[in-house]
């Protein structure tokens, strides 16, 4: 039997909420995004016709589109959606993977003849998630969980692609190597070098030779993505389980004030997921990758796990200027690592109630906004480092 996977990716979803929150934002440029100094977390459909893209600086964003509508983000409100959306999800399959706060994997396999074609099923989700909450999405089917990301992304917004079995060699070559999820303008650019421009080049290469030129993990990664083979990233059940998110800048960011809010963001997002995974762990890392395309990284193990996402916020800021010497940067991450199930760690106060999981998160992020909030106050205690 096929396995069948969908993955489901909600069409900008912070600025979609915000439009769904104030009715007359419809139809309108809105971009979602953290202070003047900060970059865009999400836009609106409309916001892109102006070329307004997220991970753009602000600043940048109110040049290309003025009458833009330009809010903060509301992370507890966004989180709020997501958690009401991702329940409703379990209507249609009991094994549901969130991976982020706006996308989530669900296995259909052998769901056909109880609820009919996959692709009618794919249909009436994304219907349900319209006519329940207001909001599109856009969904891919496949095989893999990899493909099935891709799928997603291939007819946004609004979308609904299957890759069907066997027919995988052939997706991958419609795609850019840019469109492969994990290889960036970097690898691009090196890729390009070797001559390669396509997945159909890449498969000219010998595993060995991948390796050679990217390091073993990524060399592998991409010998098995130029053959639409699944690189095993969504899988989970790795020996070291690890839960990270970065975000690259449109243009380079060296405003430390600038950096702290994206790496709280970033920290908020990869916290909601451990939680609401159930999992924890107490290895914390950063990474960051500067103009001149050195990528560096650090990283923390704690005596316990995180317990609380100031701590680990917190955390992600010391090792961030114990690495960073303040050059401008193009990609900032974090991320938790060394993760176990949630059931092991009983001493967590955080998720000792299990159904008050949620809204604890809830809590500890509006907390840390309270604290950390992007205004003039909370600055001047961030530049300098807190008195024990
Ligand atoms: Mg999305």
């Amino acid at each position: 039997m096929h396995n069948v996977w969908l993955h489901l990716d909600l069409d900008a979803f912070y600025a979609s909420v915000e439009q769904l929150d104030r009715p007359e934002y419809r139809g309108l440029p809105v971009i979602v995004g953290q202070g003047k100094r900060g970059v865009v977390s999400a836009c609106s459909y409309e916001a892109r016709e102006f070329g307004v893209r997220s991970a753009m600086p602000v600043a940048q964003a109110e040049k290309l589109c003025p009458d833009g509508i330009f809010l903060p983000v509301r992370m507890q409100r966004y989180q709020e959606v997501s958690r009401a959306l991702m329940q409703h999800l379990y209507d249609f399959t009991p094994e549901l993977q969130q991976i982020s706060v706006d996308e989530a994997f669900l296995n259909l396999s052998g769901t056909e003849r109880l609820l009919g074609p996959v692709e009618a099923s794919a249909a009436r989700i994304k219907l349900q998630v319209r006519n329940t909450f207001g909001l599109a999405c856009s969904v891919g089917i496949a095989e893999t969980k990899f493909l099935a990301k891709l799928a997603s992304d291939y007819r946004k917004p609004d979308g609904l692609y299957r890759v069907l079995p066997g027919d995988e060699l052939r997706f991958i070559d419609t795609l850019k190597l840019s469109d492969l999820f994990g290889v960036g303008k970097r690898t691009v650019q090196l890729l390009e070098g070797l001559g390669v421009r396509s997945p159909a080049d890449l498969r000219k290469f010998r595993q060995e030779e991948l390796r050679g030129y990217f390091g073993p993990s990524s060399g592998e990664y991409l010998y098995q993505v130029a053959r639409g083979r699944d690189p095993g990233i969504y899988s989970g059940d790795a020996e070291d389980r690890s839960i990270s998110h970065e975000t690259t800048f449109e243009s380079d960011l060296q405003d430390p004030q600038a950096v702290r809010t994206v790496l709280l963001e970033l920290c908020e997002a990869v916290f909601f997921r451990m939680a609401t995974q159930e999992l924890s762990g107490a290895v914390i890392f950063v990474k960051f990758r500067t103009h001149e395309f050195l990528t560096r990284s650090a990283r923390h193990t704690l005596s316990r796990p995180v317990a609380s996402l100031d701590l680990f916020y917190q955390e992600c800021v010391r090792l961030l200027e114990k690495t960073w010497d303040g050059s401008p940067l193009r990609l900032i991450g974090a991320g938790i690592g060394g993760l176990h199930d949630n059931d092991e760690d009983r001493q967590l106060d955080l998720f000792s109630d299990k159904s008050d999981r949620s809204a604890k998160v809830d809590a500890a992020v509006a907390e840390l906004r309270r604290r950390y909030g992007a205004n003039e106050l909370v600055r001047a205690r961030l530049v300098k480092p807190r008195q024990p």
